[in-house]
């Protein structure tokens, strides 16, 4: 006997899920490739200038440029408060050189303004003047086993990171990305490559983000108490 009887129904098939809104900070540096780099990966992009477009995000980049540059001219706008906010509350973020930066606890140097939320210190302009900017081929198992051409500008790396950072490439000995729960950073800037792996990662923890909320029964974010 067939089963001809029972009629053919949605039953099994996923749920239809939007695709991850991703903010990409524009006060200053490569936020435009950013968003190709988004959208490409199957997220949508949106550009933020103001706390009030952190609202009704997935995700947010802290692309590459000044780290002080970028630490003043948010700060003033209420804009670097806002992001701690968010981070704090859980929201998926990948930082990018100077965003990598941004994301530290602590810089070797000290005396500027930063998100932190990350258990690492970063030194800036870490690889020196003679090889300022360079391209290398990293390992990253993590984003798979395929090597991942990475572009280095003036570019930090990971000086010193606590046990809940997870220490995911390295170039010339030392760290240049990492993990530590919904934070991602990279010292390198993958949006100037058509490798779109570190921006899947990063849509890849926003889902897996929503997948366990979903779980838990709560909305989104982690719920904070008020
Ligand atoms: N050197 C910059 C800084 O210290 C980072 C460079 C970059 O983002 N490409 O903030």
């Amino acid at each position: 006997m067939t089963d001809a009887g029972t009629p053919p129904g949605p039953e099994g098939a996923a749920p239809a899920i939007r695709p991850p809104r991703v903010g990409v900070l524009a006060v200053q540096g490569a936020f435009a490739e950013h968003e190709a780099a988004v959208a490409a990966a199957g997220g949508v992009a949106t550009q933020v200038r103001t706390p009030e477009q952190l609202t009704g995000l997935d995700g947010l980049i802290i692309p590459g440029g000044e780290s002080t540059t970028f630490g003043l001219v948010a700060g003033r706008s209420g804009l670097l408060d806002a992001v701690r906010d968010r981070i704090a509350g859980g929201l998926p973020t990948l930082g990018t050189c100077a965003g990598m930066i941004m994301l530290a606890d602590a810089t070797t140097e000290g005396g500027q303004s930063l998100v932190g939320g990350m258990d690492m210190v970063v030194r800036r302009n870490a690889f020196g003047r003679q090889i300022a900017s360079f391209e290398a081929e990293l390992g990253m198992p993590v984003v798979g086993p395929e090597p991942l051409a990475a572009v280095f500008i003036r570019a930090p790396w990971i000086e010193r990171a606590g046990s809940a950072v997870e220490l995911l490439a390295a170039h010339g000995g030392h760290p240049v990305a990492a993990r530590q729960g919904h934070l991602l950073a990279v010292a390198f800037h993958p949006e100037l490559t058509p490798d779109t792996r570190i921006h899947r990662l990063l849509l890849d923890m926003i889902r897996r983000g929503r997948a366990s909320s979903r779980d838990s029964g709560t909305g989104g974010e982690r719920v904070r108490a008020q």
